[in-house]
């Protein structure tokens, strides 16, 4: 397979519109680097098939393919309604109900949050559908909450309800959740991201959950929540990565605020040295157009503007008409830009000799015009370090680790290798960079590469050297 020229990375939900192989094949081959697998859809059986699939189609074309277990979290939905749903009139009255209080009435609608009518307040907004229904509640009578509609429209089955203002009494992980996750560890998922986080200990609670399986699986933290972003550094200190899940969080903190919160959380994933990917709508009008709008292709670039490490399909790549166009668009306009772009230059997260290392990377480059930025990487720490100064040189991380491999494909400008046996001396670490690059027609004779690694290779002693090597 040609290799990507994109440094930024593409997630792709996969549902119906992707899951064949064909076109799995063809989205990895357009510039598909993680597969997205929503657990608030799909039985068990549909997901231990794609998983399947994913690690078949990754084999064959050589390349890593991140898998992504999306959590659904404690995410509150109406109950049933009537096949065409129901009719909400703008200043018509709609009375929300617990599950055990559902009933005939069609002006009652039960949701499975039992506590609201103890914890609602007068006046309070409540958003139906991702928003584009809202309620305000006007009374309280016993357990039942009755609002009125502000916003109208037709309310179906299952939609999403959400309560910004409320704290919810919801575990972070639903029952639910641990379900899926035990299925996800049993699959070999490469990453876990949790949705509706509020506070850092979510995130605690769920390392703990993998570290009593003995799964060291990366955590992704999605931010959509008002209390996530009241909490916003506390979990980033403890997760490994995070989601702008601009869907939720333009409902519950409205669509205006979405921009400059966008801006900050990338900015504070760099900071720190862990993957962020931006999310949702970002190519939407593709689920029903061969093109985007110009806005679109505008939002996707500046995002990569911002420093993520990753943009997003939802719709488009999984319910969408034209999921290959949308992975090759996002592939376009991510190549098309990143020549140009300049990144602030980040004080060092730490102070290693991995980072003191990383830190002179920019400098050979702007003196040499490296070809490549080459890592021996055990864990994914190098290589993940050397892409946080975001050079303009890919950077090829050789992994011994085949979890390391489809792991670090998430991460920005990495192009991971598995290497079925680690050399031992610094010659080999050479030998097996040069040769991986002639082999594959990737470098021509006189450009230089950059090879960062850690010798002796069988006693840890961290990355140690740099060195410049100009291919014969
Ligand atoms: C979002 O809300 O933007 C998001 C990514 O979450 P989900 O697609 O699970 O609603």
């Amino acid at each position: 397979m040609n290799f990507p020229i994109h440094r930024t990375k593409i997630v792709a939900t996969i549902g119906p519109a992707s899951g064949s192989r064909s076109t799995i094949v063809q989205m990895v081959q357009r510039g598909m680097n993680v597969a997205r697998l929503n657990f608030s859809h799909g039985s068990y059986q549909d997901h231990a098939t794609m998983v399947a699939l994913l690690r078949s189609v990754s084999a064959e074309l050589d390349t890593p393919i991140t898998i992504l277990q999306d959590l659904q979290g404690p995410k509150i939905r109406v109950g049933q309604l009537p096949e065409v749903g129901i009719e909400l009139q703008v200043g018509k009255k709609l009375t929300l109900v617990p599950q055990s209080e559902a009933n005939e009435d069609p002006d009652t609608v039960s949701i499975d949050y039992p506590y609201l009518a103890e914890e609602a307040q007068l006046g309070e907004q409540i958003l139906l559908d991702d928003g584009l229904l809202e309620l305000e509640i006007v009374a309280i009578d016993g357990l039942a909450v009755v609002c009125e509609v502000v916003e109208g429209g037709i309310l179906k089955s299952r939609k999403g309800v959400n309560l910004p203002n409320l704290n919810l009494r919801l575990p972070s992980m639903t029952e639910k959740d641990r379900k899926d996750l035990e299925f996800g560890i049993s699959q070999g998922i490469d990453w876990v991201s949790l949705s509706f986080v509020r506070q850092a200990e979510d995130i605690r609670f769920l390392k703990q959950f993998l570290s009593e399986r003995d799964a060291d699986i990366p955590v992704m933290a999605k931010i959509e929540k008002p209390q996530a972003i009241a909490n916003l550094d506390e979990i980033i200190a403890e997760c490994d990565g995070l989601m702008v899940a601009r869907g939720d969080l333009g409902v519950e903190i409205r669509p205006e605020k979405v921009p400059l919160l966008q801006k900050e959380i990338i900015r504070k994933c760099n900071l720190k040295n862990i993957p962020v990917i931006t999310a949702t709508q970002m190519l939407d009008s593709m689920i029903n157009n061969s093109r985007p709008t110009r806005a679109e292709a505008s939002d996707v670039a500046n995002a990569i503007i911002d420093g993520t490490d990753a943009v997003m399909l939802s719709g488009e790549s999984a319910v969408g008409k034209y999921p290959l166009k949308a992975v090759e668009m996002l592939a376009k306009i991510a190549s098309s830009i990143e020549p140009d772009l300049q990144f602030a230059n980040n004080p060092p997260a730490k102070t290693d000799q991995t980072h003191a290392l990383s830190e002179a990377l920019n400098a050979i480059d702007k003196t040499l015009k490296l070809r490549y930025i080459v890592c021996f990487t055990a864990t994914g720490y190098t290589a993940t370090i050397a892409s946080g100064e975001r050079p303009q040189p890919m950077v090829i991380a050789f992994t011994p680790n085949i979890d390391v491999y489809h792991r670090l494909n998430l991460v920005w400008g990495i192009k991971p290798i598995y290497l079925e046996r680690e050399g031992k001396t610094f010659e080999d670490l050479v030998a097996t960079a040069e040769t991986y690059l002639v082999e594959k027609q990737l470098a021509n004779s006189g450009d230089q590469i950059l090879i960062m690694g850690g010798i002796p290779t069988q006693i840890s002693q961290g990355t140690n050297f740099l060195k410049i090597h100009i291919i014969p």
